[in-house]
């Protein structure tokens, strides 16, 4: 654990009065120890006290896996527990030995060892650790964006292959499983999601495959992400079209296009989240699809923070009053999204910097377009 955020941690835990932080195996986990612990049903929880050094309680059977973390590489303590001890035990006796105040779990620890630890800490109040960590989170290194930016160097490539792939005829499915098979081969570790959505299967944002026949005229979302080596997750979408589309829906994903690209170049520190989301919307609103404006098909958020989780935060999203800070690392993904007719989305991931922002992604965001 790197010490300067052990000090950043530990500040903030005064701050907030929190005793002590327990994170069991998931992002967090893996952001602070540098541990990608399974999480499996044996406890392992690196107890982060307010004053001293931070130790990781792990299941006996899995004492080589946690000896091999960043922590334990950089002399953090690993206790190892065997079948018939009582992990929980361990890690109150920790809590206790250190200050009184609140007890940090990670937003994502399952709710039975939300409620053990209750159990045998009951006399100090549970907090989420995400109020704390999640600012840390948002914040990315440089070593961190680099990793982001290989992540999304790695997904355009599939991108780049997927005209080859597609042929009108052919199943959403069989689409999908050719571009999985190319995630990995591009060099992630793990497929986080393939949506392949033709046609008025378009209309839904979160469609993932089907079977529907891919036809000639079809405009096709496709929207992919992985796991790099790191941890860290690409995520990025381009739509295409068999032959030629609708002369309705290339004109309003011309206006879509300008949307996207604009709200790339309207990314600084002097913004706020919600602020990125209206600038995409107004520059919709004025064109019209079926007798409505554009905006009222773009039914999602514009975009949400992506590193070791697909989605965290920031969210960009009305309501969200927070300005973008340098380092932060996030998609500008509008869309529209017709029922029963077509769909369109572009998706980029963004770092906003000291002097604007920089986009992660090169490769084209027009309409590509797949011979019939
Ligand atoms: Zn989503
Ligand atoms: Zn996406
Ligand atoms: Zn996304």
């Amino acid at each position: 654990m790197e010490l300067e955020l052990l000090s950043r941690l530990q500040v903030a835990m005064h701050d907030d009065d929190v005793a002590a932080m327990v994170v069991t195996p998931g992002a967090d986990l893996q952001y602070i120890a540098g541990y990608d612990a399974k999480p499996l049903e044996r406890l392992t929880a690196l107890v982060i006290p307010r004053d001293g050094s931070p130790v990781l309680v792990a299941p006996a059977l899995e004492a080589g896996e946690a000896r091999e973390s960043t922590f334990a590489r950089h002399g953090g303590d690993v206790i190892t527990w065997t079948e018939t001890q009582d992990p929980f035990l361990i890690v109150a006796d920790l809590v206790y030995d250190g200050a009184s105040g609140a007890i940090a779990v990670d937003d994502h620890m399952w709710a039975q060892r939300v409620l053990r630890l209750r159990q045998v800490i009951n006399d100090r109040p549970q907090v989420l650790a995400g109020s704390i960590l999640n600012d840390l989170r948002q914040q990315k290194t440089s070593t961190e964006i680099e990793l982001l930016q290989e992540a999304a160097a790695a997904i355009e490539s599939v991108h780049r292959l997927v005209p080859s792939m597609v042929r009108p005829g052919m199943t959403e499915s069989a689409v999908a499983h050719r571009i999985s098979a190319a995630i990995i081969d591009a060099g992630h570790t793990g497929v986080d999601f393939v949506i392949v959505a033709s046609g008025p299967n378009g209309a839904n944002p979160h469609h993932s495959v089907s079977e529907r026949v891919i036809g000639v005229g079809d405009p096709i979302v496709i929207d992919i992400g992985g796991t790099m080596p790191g941890g860290y997750r690409s995520d990025c979408t381009r739509t295409y079209v068999i032959g030629e589309a609708s002369a309705d829906y290339s004109a309003a994903f011309e206006v879509l296009r300008h949307a996207q690209e604009s709200s790339v170049a309207f990314v600084n520190g002097q913004r706020t989240c919600e602020s990125i989301d209206a600038h995409a919307r107004g520059l919709m609103h004025d064109h019209h699809l079926d007798g409505r404006p554009l905006d009222d098909y773009f039914i999602h958020r514009i975009g949400h923070g992506i590193g070791l989780e697909s989605h965290e935060e920031p969210y960009l999203v009305k309501g969200n009053t927070d300005l973008l800070k340098p380092g932060m690392a996030f998609s500008i993904e509008p869309g529209f999204y017709v029922p029963g007719r077509f769909g369109a989305r572009i998706e980029d991931i963004v770092v906003c910097t000291e002097d604007g922002r920089r986009n992660l992604n090169t490769l084209s965001r027009d309409l590509m377009r797949i011979p019939a």
